[in-house]
């Protein structure tokens, strides 16, 4: 049963529309990343969501209910923030507690909710600690227990890990991950970092000037994106142009290559978008084919990534490094095989 809705959201900053015809069913229990570039309005829904914005238009609702022009602290929402919004004054302990405490529960309640809470996010023995006594990563979980503490229906998770550094922020991203599948606590999750959303999420939101793009696993949004933003803006992206030989079959030549993709196609001239890791090294049976010059060549580890020259375009590609195969070289002309159901079409 979809538990939150969210109904043809309208917002305007003035002149300026900002969220437009956003529309989202989410369900109980589910992690959604609302993903785009930094403006998209993905700041601005989950303002909404939370009661600190009022929509233009539009409906909001959870567990059955409107709550769509109801005060923050009316919606049961617990929240957490980019920047350490943890109190400077409390403890650790106190700032957990505080939700309970403005709620006025006792004293008892708040004190093994608080060590429930320190122990889940793995802080048992920091109560007593202040904010700055505490790593970037330690006073996120804070945050996150203290947002937790009053059992919301719903958590709103702004950028919450991106002031932190890179090791960090991938260690409590699989904790965040951990904590919320524990709980089953029904999430939405601000970012602009697409490995975040795609490492995270049951569904990703992409946004794009105020519009939901596409909604979709991050399988699918990798795989299947269903506009060219969203085709650039999640992974790495080759676009190459491609004259249609036979629109029937899909035949299309491409920098001097002639690809049969097996799908219909409008007539002249197509885009087509290929992800790096999606060409290999040599000819296969079965697969089309693509020959150019090696321009560039990046030893990475695990993958060795080329440039190519097709001729009239370009095409980077990341082949796995494997010590049974000999690396190719600058200059080497080769052939890559791709499986033409691989070849998004991304424009006409
Ligand atoms: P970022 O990742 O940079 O926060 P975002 O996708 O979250 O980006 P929003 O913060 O939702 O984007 O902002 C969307 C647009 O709305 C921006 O153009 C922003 O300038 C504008 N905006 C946001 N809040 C206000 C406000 N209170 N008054 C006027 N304009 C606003």
């Amino acid at each position: 049963m979809t538990f939150l809705t969210i109904s043809r959201l309208e917002k305007s900053f003035g002149a300026n529309r900002v969220v437009k015809d956003f529309n989202l069913e989410v369900e109980k229990g589910e992690f959604i990343s609302l993903l785009g570039p930094s403006g998209c309005g993905k700041t601005t829904v989950l303002r909404m969501v939370a009661g600190f914005e009022l929509p233009s238009a539009g409906r909001i609702t959870i567990a059955g209910k409107d709550v769509s022009r109801l005060r923050p602290n009316h919606r049961n929402i617990g929240m957490v923030f980019q920047a350490y919004a943890l109190f400077p004054n409390l403890t650790v302990a106190q700032n957990v507690g505080f939700g309970l405490k403005v709620k006025g529960a006792p004293a008892r309640e708040i004190a093994a909710r608080v060590a429930e809470m320190l122990a889940l996010i793995g802080l048992p023995e920091m109560g007593e600690r202040y904010p700055y006594q505490l790593s970037g990563g330690q006073q996120q979980r804070v945050a996150l227990a203290r947002a937790l503490a009053p059992k919301p229906q719903v958590l709103l998770l702004d950028e919450p890990l991106s002031a932190l550094d890179a090791k960090v922020r991938v260690s409590l991203r699989n904790e965040i991950r951990a904590i919320q599948r524990e709980l089953g606590i029904t999430t939405i999750f601000v970012t602009h970092d697409q490995e975040e959303a795609l490492s995270m999420s049951d569904r990703i939101v992409v946004m794009h000037q105020g519009v939901a793009d596409q909604v979709g696993t991050p399988f699918d949004i990798y795989n299947r994106p269903a506009t060219r933003f969203v085709a650039g803006f999640v992974g790495t992206l080759n676009t190459l142009t491609a004259q249609v030989i036979d629109p029937a079959s899909g035949h299309v030549r491409v920098g001097g290559s002639d690809l049969v993709l097996g799908r219909a196609l409008p007539g002249g001239e197509v885009v087509l978008g290929l992800r790096p890791e999606m060409l290999r090294l040599g000819a296969e049976p079965g697969m089309a084919s693509l020959t150019g010059t090696i321009t560039e060549l990046d030893f990475l580890g695990s993958v060795i990534r080329l440039r190519l020259d097709l001729g009239d375009q370009r095409l980077a590609v990341d082949l796995f490094n494997t010590t049974r195969a000999t690396p190719p070289r600058v200059g080497d002309s080769v052939t890559l095989a791709l499986d033409p159901a691989d070849a998004l079409v991304i424009g006409a």
